[in-house]
């Protein structure tokens, strides 16, 4: 069994910056991540208010803070928490890969996309439907593509779209977005068309994606579209199980609740970045990562 001062859960922003934190510290961290460090703020084509770059794609930015915290900590990726235990004032965490037994946990696990529901949306993805732009957007250039939901994420998908030539329209579910005004006012200025009230009823095509049927739901009116890709941008559900079943309290929504330190209900367990809800931006996850980190290291301190 490995044993490390804190386990940092999720390489994503706050996760990333909780590392530089706790390395700076000198306590023996390590960040563990399912997939690749970065998070959801990879997907971000562009980003255009954290301080000090006017504008930086989101990929480049996470490289930069991925890189600085390397320098301080670990990061394993491709390695997914399946099971924590107390144990004695420490915790017991098993991955996929290893066991470790640390002091103090940092959950920085994020959210992952919400599905809409409508049938085919799973059985598409990769043949149509998507939920990164920047990943996938170049595969659309030329062709006719939906983007769904009206917060800031749709916005910023049909922006980037319609920046390298792709054919697209927003649909909303209201006759209002969501979105920021900036981002509402360059849709505006870009003439990307908004289909409002309007919902995604059925997905057609044979291997892939070729036609829609939308639905309005204030004329109640059916709408046929040939339609090449989805892009599907309707919020966000919280990682926030494991931290559920070690006791950790969530709200309504499944956001792990936090005191103004970050840490849980729980002595020694901390959660940082859009895993706690509020106003996810990316600045606001680092800060909460940093906060997390220090007190984390004063927990510990206070402990031996
Ligand atoms: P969001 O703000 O929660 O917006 C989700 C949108 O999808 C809403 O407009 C919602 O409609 C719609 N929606 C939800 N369920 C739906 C369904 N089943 N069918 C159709 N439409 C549905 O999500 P987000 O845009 O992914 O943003 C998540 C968080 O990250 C937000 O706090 C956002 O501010 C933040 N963010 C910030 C930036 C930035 O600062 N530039 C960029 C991206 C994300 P209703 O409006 O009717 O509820």
């Amino acid at each position: 069994m490995e044993e490390r001062d804190i386990i940092i859960i999720g390489a994503g922003p706050a996760g990333l910056t909780a590392g530089i934190y706790t390395g700076r510290e000198g306590l023996k961290s390590i960040i563990i991540e399912k997939k690749l460090r970065g998070g959801n703020a990879n997907m971000a084509p562009v980003i255009l208010n954290y301080p000090g770059y006017k504008s930086i794609p989101g990929m480049e930015l996470l490289k930069k803070i991925g890189e600085q915290a390397e320098k301080y900590t670990e990061i394993r990726e491709n390695e997914e928490i399946k099971k924590i235990e107390r144990v004695d004032g420490k915790f017991r965490v098993e991955s996929s890969k290893n066991e470790y037994l640390t002091k103090s946990i940092i959950f920085c696990s994020g959210t992952t996309y919400r599905k809409i529901g409508v049938e085919g949306e799973e059985e598409y993805v990769g043949r149509g439907i998507s939920y990164c732009s920047i990943c996938d957007g170049m595969l659309f250039k030329g062709r006719n593509v939906l983007v769904v939901g009206g917060g800031n994420s749709a916005a910023e998908h049909a922006l980037h779209l319609n920046d390298i030539g792709v054919n697209v329209k927003l649909i909303h579910r209201r006759d209002e977005l969501r979105a920021q005004k900036y981002l509402q006012d360059k849709l505006k200025e870009e003439g990307i068309p908004i289909l409002w009230n309007t919902v995604l009823k059925e997905i057609k095509g044979k291997m892939f994606v070729d036609g829609v049927v939308l639905y309005n739901n204030k004329t109640q009116q059916e709408q046929e579209m040939d339609i090449n890709g989805i892009f599907i941008a309707v919020g966000e559900v919280p990682n926030s199980q494991i931290a559920k079943d070690i006791g950790a309290e969530i709200d309504e929504m499944n956001y792990i609740i936090v005191d103004k330190d970050q840490q849980t209900n729980i002595p020694g367990v901390y959660a940082a970045g859009d895993i706690t809800g509020g106003v996810n931006q990316l600045v606001v996850a680092c800060g909460e990562g940093a906060v997390a980190a220090v007190n984390a290291y004063t927990h510990i301190k206070k402990e031996e």
